[in-house]
């Protein structure tokens, strides 16, 4: 997992899925890359931290893949790493009649990150290349120009709002999605998943796989990376997704800033008011047991 930067997509690349292994563990074990993941979620706690206070620039993560592939998982596994109050996630659904009356990316923009925010994008607007495509639910013609458009809405996002954008293709081959329906089957906790679509969609595998590899080619910039996440185990999915952020957050040069007040004087009145006995007496072994 050290050597993440293979899966990222360059420039220029042409992507043929079937070079990538969904199965792949690069030689890491569960256990290990179990303790590695819990440093990683602190680390990523950390990090969205310091987004926060600086309040100067947004990450916007972006999660793609087929039905089964994990991205409800990657979100509860590893974004539980930061704070809710400066992570947002949407999933998209099937559009509205209103956002259909729209261009594709008008329902999309607000969900942009503010500043000093992560947004979690749960499907996206790579959908409109993807199933619109698929099922043909729009003429060719207006799809394929969308690869383009795309490209130009994360610059502005990256220009005008400040916006690092990440996007991740979850990677499953097509038995262990079966396995994944599977289990859904047989847990009453998770039949509610299951869709009428999933086992249609499946039938489509091949028309996704071809639309994914044209996403991933024409799609992967210098300022909006895709990663291909070799997927089948659930660990390595999660493992890599983390290591990903935490290196994007480390890049962005976050710099939390400078306090507004005077320390000086703070610091002088903080010490008249513990000199006036306004303190709470440290009796030692008295304040054990932190609570908050
Ligand atoms: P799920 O993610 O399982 O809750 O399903 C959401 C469904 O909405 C999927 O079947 C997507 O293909 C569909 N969907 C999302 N965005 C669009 C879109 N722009 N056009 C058509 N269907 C969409
Ligand atoms: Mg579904």
């Amino acid at each position: 997992m050290e050597d993440f930067q293979r899966f990222r997509v360059r420039p220029g690349d042409k992507v043929k899925l079937h070079r990538y292994d969904p199965g792949e563990t690069e030689g890491v074990s569960k256990e290990e890359g179990d303790g590695v993941l819990h440093g990683l979620l602190e680390a990523l706690g950390k990090l969205q931290y310091r987004l926060y206070a600086e309040h100067r620039q947004g990450l916007l993560v972006v999660l793609q893949g087929i039905d089964g592939s994990g991205k409800d998982g990657t979100i509860r596994h590893v974004m539980t790493g930061m704070n809710p109050a400066g992570c947002m996630v949407t999933s998209f659904k099937q559009p509205t009649k209103l956002e259909l009356d729209h261009d594709f990316l008008w329902r999309v923009h607000p969900h942009a990150p503010a500043k000093g925010d992560v947004a979690v994008f749960n499907r996206s607007h790579y959908e409109d290349v993807l199933v619109v495509r698929v099922h043909h639910l729009v003429p060719k013609d207006v799809w394929s120009k969308r690869y383009a458009l795309i490209n130009e809405f994360e610059r502005l996002l990256r220009a005008e709002g400040g916006t690092t954008v990440v996007k991740f293709f979850l990677h499953i081959s097509k038995a262990e999605q079966l396995q994944r329906f599977e289990q859904r089957l047989e847990d009453p906790e998770r039949q509610w998943k299951i869709a009428e679509e999933d086992y249609k969609e499946r039938e489509r595998w091949d028309d996704y796989v071809e639309a994914y590899e044209d996403v991933l080619t024409e799609t992967s910039t210098e300022h909006a990376p895709w990663y291909i996440v070799p997927a089948d185990k659930k660990w390595v999915r999660n493992l890599m997704v983390a290591r990903v952020l935490v290196e994007t957050l480390k890049s962005m040069d976050i710099q939390p800033p400078k306090p507004t007040v005077d320390l000086h004087r703070i610091r002088a009145a903080f010490h008249k008011a513990i000199a006036d006995g306004e303190g709470k007496p440290r009796v030692k072994g008295k304040r054990k047991g932190k609570k908050g």
